[in-house]
């Protein structure tokens, strides 16, 4: 099929099909799907996790593919095969990077696979904001950008405040519950009521308040960090389950939140543009967009701050000043200066124990990934850092032992 056939989402589609977003972050995913349905589509998180996925990952696309392209599409059809979904008012949205590594063109593996399975009628939407593919009946408006951001910010902020109570409470169960409470709530505002920043500066307050409330535990764990690419690194499937994995061996996870791979991302346009030139009226709109963002991450560190009750996380800046000498703002191909910046980010705030998760056969993430190691490592002794593959035929024991050993690591260094 090619790229001028393809099944377009036109506007009469819009509320009408079903849109199918794969999952990375639970939380952060689940407020962008209300912030979609805010503007009248009908979005649904795919929330599956069973191996089955990867066999249709691997049924679909060459097992070369990045791991993350293999689940995302996994997912899809392994959803549209579930029987659950009229096929003819379904969709499909993915994102496009538009960076110069391969998930840029993971929605062309995606039409390929749906062409393989008779199922190229079925639309896909590119998300996307550097003016790739679009379809007519969708569009991302103002008040769509603005809210994701919102969804984001509120997803980190609630992923690392909920970090340091989980491990810690003495009631079971409360912190779940609080993550329950809070995403009802602000998927409900996200949906049906006009956000105001003032809402959610506010919402930063009681967030906190309410996660301050639950009773914890004195007793200090070992605190292991993760980085890595930005699917494996965040989602469940991706990646066994790591969090959880970690929390039952007894350390207090810290996970760096998506913002800042948004900043990052919004930082390399500037760059590019310092560099090679190109479009002015892109270049002011990156501008302000990376100024609003960071006023807002700003926002929420304060806020953090003041509760005195939790560590709050790096702004933007301060991750970007603690990589000069490493490498490069320059780099941008996959999690690029980011990801050693992060391992950094982590070390800065005494977080010595660190999981960086990377695809297999993801050369740029392991190049800013394992290839900084030894860098860090020299003006880092006491680092302790480890890099754990995911692909389809990695085993989840051969991970997890790994992951053993490092943690053997902490508890003794911690001694
Ligand atoms: S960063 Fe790695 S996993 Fe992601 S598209 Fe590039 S090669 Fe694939």
């Amino acid at each position: 099929m090619t790229m001028k056939e393809r099944a377009q989402f036109t506007k009469e589609n819009k509320g009408e099909y079903t849109i199918l977003i794969p999952n990375m972050l639970p939380i952060h995913f689940t407020f962008l799907c209300n912030v979609l349905n805010s503007q009248g589509y009908k979005a649904e998180l795919l929330t599956t996790m069973h191996r089955d996925i990867v066999e249709e990952g691997l049924k679909n696309v060459h097992n070369d593919t990045c791991f993350p392209a293999l689940l995302v599409i996994g997912q899809f059809l392994d959803a549209l095969k579930s029987g659950q979904y009229d096929l003819d008012k379904v969709a499909l949205m993915i994102t496009q990077t538009s960076g110069g590594c391969r998930a840029t063109n993971y929605i062309s593996l995606l039409r390929k696979a749906l062409d393989n399975n008779n199922l190229s009628h079925i639309p896909v939407i590119s998300l996307n904001m550097s003016g790739l593919e679009s379809n007519p009946g969708f569009k991302l408006t103002m008040p769509i950008i603005k809210g994701f951001i919102f969804s984001i910010i509120y997803g980190d902020l609630i992923m690392w405040i909920k970090n340091q109570t989980l491990p810690y409470e003495k009631k079971h169960g409360e912190t779940e519950e609080k993550i329950k409470k809070w995403t009802r709530l602000l998927s409900d505002e996200l949906k049906y009521k006009k956000v105001k920043y003032k809402m959610v500066k506010k919402h930063f307050k009681e967030i906190i308040d309410d996660f301050s409330s639950i009773e914890c535990s004195e007793e200090q764990k070992v605190k292991v960090g993760i980085v890595g690419e930005i699917y494996v690194k965040f989602s469940p499937l991706g990646n066994n389950n790591l969090e959880r994995f970690l929390i039952d061996e007894g350390a207090e996870v810290v996970t760096p939140g998506l913002i800042d791979f948004i900043l990052y991302a919004t930082d390399a346009t500037l760059r590019d543009y310092i560099l090679y030139g190109g479009n002015l009226v892109k270049n002011k709109i990156a501008k302000m967009l990376k100024g609003f963002i960071v006023r807002v991450q700003n926002d929420m560190i304060d806020a953090i701050k003041y509760s005195g009750r939790f560590t709050p996380m790096s702004t933007f800046n301060h991750i970007s000043n603690l990589v000069t000498g490493y490498v490069g703002r320059e780099m941008k191909m996959g999690e690029g200066w980011l990801l050693p910046a992060e391992i950094l980010e982590l070390i800065d705030a005494d977080v010595q124990n660190i999981v960086c998760a990377q695809p297999f056969g993801c050369l740029p993430n392991h190049i800013v990934g394992k290839g900084m190691f030894r860098k860090i490592k020299e003006s880092h002794p006491s680092s302790n850092i480890v890099s754990v593959d995911y692909d389809p035929g990695a085993t989840k024991v051969n991970q997890e032992n790994r992951i053993k050993l490092m943690l053997a690591v902490a508890k003794r260094m911690a001694h």
